[in-house]
């Protein structure tokens, strides 16, 4: 491609970046497809001969976005919304066109200096303590393996007798990571919440004992800050106690809620992580950053090292002892420029921008579940802690479900989950441009798909 092919092409793509975000409403937030639906408008066979380019963004534009669930609908209440913005588009694109390979300083030394400094700033904002190592991941279930390895190695010995512990409302990706990590299955304890979902210390302490008395060897216990159900908070203060006395590896896992913190008046949810040995939070989810930013602190890189550093010769550069090569901290060599979008982010934004952002979704979280309340069809599930709201039709499994389905055809995406074998339904506010008037549209719609019981 020419320097004069890319520019014409180039802004016609911004253009439709920047028309895409104004007017993203004009799409339904879930596309009316099937399975199958897109292949069938492809072609089967692979291209032997070069397209041009207008026939290939008149493809895009006809076929992808029509076949696209949208993220960035301001009405995407489904899952924990990754909202990317404009300066972390450009940070992407900045990025691939550089297309630098971090696996060393040397390699790439502005991809692993600016990590070093945009994580000790998020640092700041998160209001930890100094001396952290921080590293970018692809996503908090890498993050949360690698945290499991590096607890694995600092256990030592043989894996088959280790035990480890989250909520039994702990993210599935503890779980994966635990197994990954080599700990066997039938090892993988999942503790007892209380009402209010928050693991419960008692019972973690006697399943610890229990697995001692047993000549087992418990080595990692995971909190959870924000889980994925219903965003309750483990009692990180007491977890830390019975980690420190048993010699437990503690991992936090605040993959979404983390965020909440760099709002002032939030900063008691990160109550405890200073004394954790790892912690995920996912500035993809709640920090405006688009996919993927995943942000890995620990108090012991070394133990990282220690697991992770395998260096071929190829790799060996003068200036191993006086830098961290950021491939000696994980599995994967190649590393893309993701603290390119973060940097972009927090410059442009400001925390205090970024707060009153996070400020707002928590409070039209707060007023959806005012109007929940007022319903007495409807009950409420959960704390409403952040931006999640967890709420249930009174009626059976069934009704809860049409409502679901009937509400994700017209024009808005809610998700469930079950919460005491119970179908719960879940409205995650987190886009930049939702509005008071989405989160009011949402109900007047399930309330309207609750009508069935008015007939
Ligand atoms: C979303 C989420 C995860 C998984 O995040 P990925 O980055 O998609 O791996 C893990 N833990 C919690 C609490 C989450 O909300």
């Amino acid at each position: 491609m020419t320097p004069e092919e890319f520019r014409k092409f180039g802004h016609e793509v911004v253009d439709w970046i920047a028309d895409y975000s104004a007017n993203i409403r004009d799409f339904p937030v879930l596309p009316a497809v099937e399975p199958g639906d897109l292949i069938a408008k492809l072609p089967a066979d692979a291209p032997e001969e070069g397209e041009s380019m207008e026939a290939i963004l008149a493809d895009f534009r006809r076929l992808i976005p029509p076949h696209m669930t949208h993220w960035n609908h301001p009405r995407f209440f489904a899952y924990f919304a990754n909202s990317s913005t404009g300066p972390g588009i450009l940070g992407e694109m900045l990025s691939a066109a550089m297309n630098a390979n971090g696996m060393l300083w040397r390699s790439a030394p502005a991809v692993s200096e600016l990590e070093e400094v945009t994580l000790d700033w998020l640092r700041q904002w998160l209001g930890l303590p100094e001396k952290l190592f921080g590293i970018i991941h692809d996503t908090a279930s890498t993050a949360t393996f690698h945290a499991l390895v590096a607890a694995r190695e600092r256990a030592g010995g043989d894996h088959g007798d280790l035990t480890c512990y989250a909520s039994e409302h702990a993210h599935s990706s503890v779980e994966k990571a635990a197994l990954a990590a080599g700990i066997a299955r039938e090892n993988i304890r999942r503790v007892e919440a209380d009402h209010d979902f928050r693991m419960r210390a008692d019972r973690l302490e006697a399943s610890i004992q229990a697995d001692l008395t047993a000549g087992l060897r418990p080595f990692c216990v995971t909190a959870c800050i924000g889980t994925t159900g219903m965003a309750s908070v483990d009692p990180v203060p007491d977890i830390t106690k019975i980690a420190v006395q048993h010699g437990l590896w503690l991992h936090v896992d605040a993959a979404y809620a983390g965020s909440a913190a760099i709002v002032s008046s939030m900063r008691h949810v990160l109550e405890g992580v200073e004394q954790a040995d790892s912690f995920v939070v996912n500035p993809h989810k709640w920090m405006l950053a688009p996919m993927d930013l995943s942000v890995l602190y620990t108090r012991h890189p070394e133990a990282f090292r220690q697991a992770f550093s395998l260096i071929p010769e190829i790799l060996r550069t003068p200036y191993d002892d006086a830098v961290n090569n950021r491939m000696d901290y994980g599995v994967p060599l190649g590393r893309r420029f993701r603290a390119l979008k973060l940097w972009f982010i927090m410059r442009y934004y400001g925390r205090q921008r970024l707060a009153g952002i996070l400020e707002g979704h928590m409070r039209m979280a707060a007023e959806f579940a005012e109007m929940v309340k007022r319903d007495e069809r409807f009950e409420l599930c959960a704390p409403v802690l952040f931006s999640l709201v967890c709420f249930r039709y009174q009626g059976t499994d069934d009704d809860n479900s049409r409502i679901l389905e009937q509400v994700n055809g017209s024009g808005w995406f809610l998700s469930h989950t079950r919460i005491g074998g119970r179908k719960v339904l879940r409205l995650a506010i987190g886009n930049r441009a939702t509005t008071i008037e989405d989160v009011r549209g949402a109900w007047d719609a399930i309330r309207r798909a609750s009508a069935f019981e008015l007939t």
